[in-house]
């Protein structure tokens, strides 16, 4: 945790939360997970310790959890309950935003979103069309087999044979995933990126709170957020922009804002986990038994983190 103190940059990512203990996740899954984490923080520390802006770093290091199987976003994503690969991702800074729904065959859909953003008049695409965007755009196109892991696909029949054993099919508590990275530049930018698969077995053409400016993601003049969790309670609660809204007219600090949020996520039923950059502190709040994180200042190491028992 960093509230407080204020070093010249800062950047804090994600890799989901969920009910991951040490008892539940493997020694080898937990090393691979802090190997990923820490190759994310390099991805964005080498940018904004070189002078580079928020977004570019925010984007650098969620780039690099797509690519890694081990977490849901990009390669490795989970399965909609037809067996599909859905992914949503979102950037947003200075008051620009971009954001994709259920692509299906780009590789780096937080690149897409920062396409959307500058080189669009829109704020979101989805489907068909976005990967369409994509393509127009160079960015590069994969087979959708290429998001597919084993793991993932076990996930799902887990989640069928439980159904067919008269459980539910969908089952938000189960278990969550998604990345995402804020950070602060040396000119005091912000920046918000989040990328995700969305929840095992989602209805296709489902849209979760990550693409959603205002609900998963979200960052202005004061705060920059990334959430991970149950998307329906974090859409329904506005989550992002309830947290600048509080600060704003409520004086809250970007921690309190996150945590009061989580609360009423929390009483509503919801679960999750936000990490927020605000001007003068940054940090994360979870109500779940872990969440991938970490975090890298101008003048911090980087440190990464799952359990709830750790820093
Ligand atoms: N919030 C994401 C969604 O609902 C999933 C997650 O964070 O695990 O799509």
């Amino acid at each position: 945790m960093m509230d407080g103190g204020l070093p010249p940059w800062s950047l804090v990512i994600h890799g989901g939360s969920g009910g991951m203990t040490r008892e539940t996740l493997d020694a080898d899954t937990q090393a691979a997970c802090r190997t990923g984490l820490t190759e994310a923080l390099a991805a964005g520390a080498a940018v904004l310790g070189s002078g580079g802006m928020a977004i570019d770093a925010v984007e650098a290091a969620v780039r690099i959890l797509e690519d890694d199987p081990n977490f849901n976003a990009g390669r490795g994503a989970v399965f909609t309950a037809d067996g599909s690969i859905e992914l949503d991702a979102a950037i947003m800074a200075a008051g620009r935003a971009g954001a994709v729904a259920a692509t299906t065959r780009t590789r780096h859909p937080v690149s897409l979103a920062r396409a959307v953003m500058e080189s669009s008049p829109h704020v979101l695409l989805g489907g068909a069309g976005a990967d369409a965007f994509a393509l127009e755009h160079g960015l590069e196109q994969v087979d959708p087999e290429y998001f597919r892991t084993p793991a993932r696909w076990q996930a799902l029949q887990a989640m069928r044979a439980s159904a067919a054993a008269g459980g539910p099919l969908f089952d938000k508590a189960l278990k969550f995933g998604t990345v995402g990275a804020v950070a602060r530049d040396r000119a005091g930018g912000l920046a918000a990126a989040t990328s995700t698969g969305g929840l095992t077995a989602k209805r296709w053409g489902r849209i979760g709170d990550s693409p959603l400016i205002g609900a998963g993601t979200w960052a202005d003049g004061a705060v920059a957020i990334s959430a991970t969790g149950s998307g329906e309670d974090f859409i329904r609660a506005a989550a992002g922009h309830e947290i600048s809204a509080r600060m704003r007219h409520l004086g809250e600090s970007a921690a309190a804002a996150t945590a009061a949020v989580l609360a009423t996520i929390r009483a509503g039923g919801g679960d999750g986990g936000i990490i927020f950059m605000g001007a003068e502190s940054s940090g994360w709040r979870f109500t779940t038994p872990g969440m991938f994180r970490g975090c890298v200042t101008a003048s911090q190491k980087p440190a990464v983190a799952i359990f709830a028992d750790e820093g």
